[in-house]
């Protein structure tokens, strides 16, 4: 039987349809309707942070809190290509350049010593990713920002329910986006967040994700990325049931661990230290292995499992980017020395122990 790279979590069908029965009654399917106001409540408690503002997918998100930000232009942002691209778009699509830091060699999220030697006049932003659920080190990049003066916003598309030293992703930085993306741990099927501290932030980015109308009162040259009511609605349903989901991620993990820990020329992640993590994907190095990645992808392939090199190629080597003086993956040597090693294993909720064998098995032998 074939396995995807991955599953989306669901509810029931009677479960989802309980929960919009009334927008049929209501005839209300958009514009912040009930589920909307709801769904971002909860969010707000499941995450535990002050405000949450929903979008319709996670890279608006992440391109409307950068445009609130309200940079000048040709301002720079340093981030890593190690990422998907959407993080480096949503630099570039808000007019700004985009500058590439290498990340570590540990969970791969930016190598917080190279990021000072990337500072000039023109920075006035990191947008650092927190990989796979790995947390960044967030302290470190706060001192960082903090001496000059600098923002921060993270990519969280991954880290949705992680917590560091007890506090949520969304808390850290100046703003965290989350994806609710099918394919993410969290789903709204497609969907996503910005949290943050800021109070000015709430008026500002409900008007600029609808046309950037205040009542009657255009503010802003806004787009439309609203979340609507039935994104909402399954939001509502898969957040009964996210701990659960990721309980059934954490054993799925366990078993690869079991499998495929100690053996020469596979490195895997090591659990990071005070995180609890989400489960998000199980990225596995081959470095050394008898088989190279390569190989290893396409024997799953043959029995059709679907894993994916994931993040390969890096996006400081897309052509829409050839252009850019900071492109090159010349100048991230360790993302480069990953992206072509690594390779994410199938991870889901409902993916069996037996799977989980059977895919390590193909590995192994
Ligand atoms: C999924 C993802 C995004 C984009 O989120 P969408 O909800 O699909 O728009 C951004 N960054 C990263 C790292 C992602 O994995």
């Amino acid at each position: 039987m074939s396995i995807n790279v991955t599953r989306s979590s669901m509810p029931t069908y009677e479960e989802y349809c309980e929960e919009i029965k009334e927008l049929w009654d209501s005839r209300w399917l958009t514009n912040m309707g009930v589920k909307h106001k709801q769904l971002q409540k909860q969010l707000e408690e499941y995450l535990d942070t002050p405000h949450v503002t929903l979008y319709t997918n996670g890279h608006l998100a992440l391109e409307n809190i950068l445009e609130a930000m309200g940079f000048p232009k040709d301002s720079e942002v340093i981030t890593t290509p190690f990422t998907f691209v959407s993080t480096t778009n949503a630099i570039a699509r808000n007019g700004l350049v985009p500058v590439f830091c290498d990340i570590n060699d540990v969970d791969y999220t930016i190598d917080v010593d190279k990021i000072e030697a990337l500072i000039t006049d023109k920075t006035v932003a990191i947008m650092p990713v927190h990989v796979y659920g790995n947390m960044c080190d967030v302290e470190a990049i706060k001192r960082i920002a903090d001496k000059h003066g600098l923002k921060v916003i993270y990519d969280a598309a991954h880290a949705f329910g992680v917590k560091y030293k007890g506090i949520s992703s969304a808390n850290f930085g100046d703003a965290s986006m989350f994806s609710f993306h099918a394919t993410k741990v969290y789903n709204t099927i497609e969907g996503g967040a910005v949290c943050y501290q800021d109070d000015s932030y709430v008026q500002k980015l409900d008007d600029m994700k609808s046309f950037g109308l205040f009542g009657e009162e255009g503010r802003y040259i806004g787009g439309n990325a609203k979340m609507n009511e039935f994104q909402a609605a399954m939001g509502i349903c898969n957040l009964r049931h996210i701990d659960g989901e990721i309980a059934k991620r954490k054993a799925a993990v366990e078993r690869y661990r079991e499998r495929l820990g100690g053996i020469e020329g596979i490195r895997l992640c090591a659990e990071q230290a005070d995180v609890v993590s989400n489960y998000a994907y199980f990225p596995v190095v081959f470095d050394g292995y008898k088989y190279d990645r390569n190989e290893v992808f396409s024997r799953l392939k043959e029995q059709e499992i679907i894993a994916r090199k994931y993040f390969y190629p890096l996006t400081n080597s897309f052509e829409c980017y050839r252009d850019y003086d900071t492109a090159g993956v010349e100048k991230t040597p360790v993302a480069s020395y990953i992206a072509d090693r690594v390779l994410t294993l199938p991870l889901f909720a409902d993916l069996s122990r037996e799977d989980v064998d059977r895919i390590c098995d193909i590995i192994l032998n």
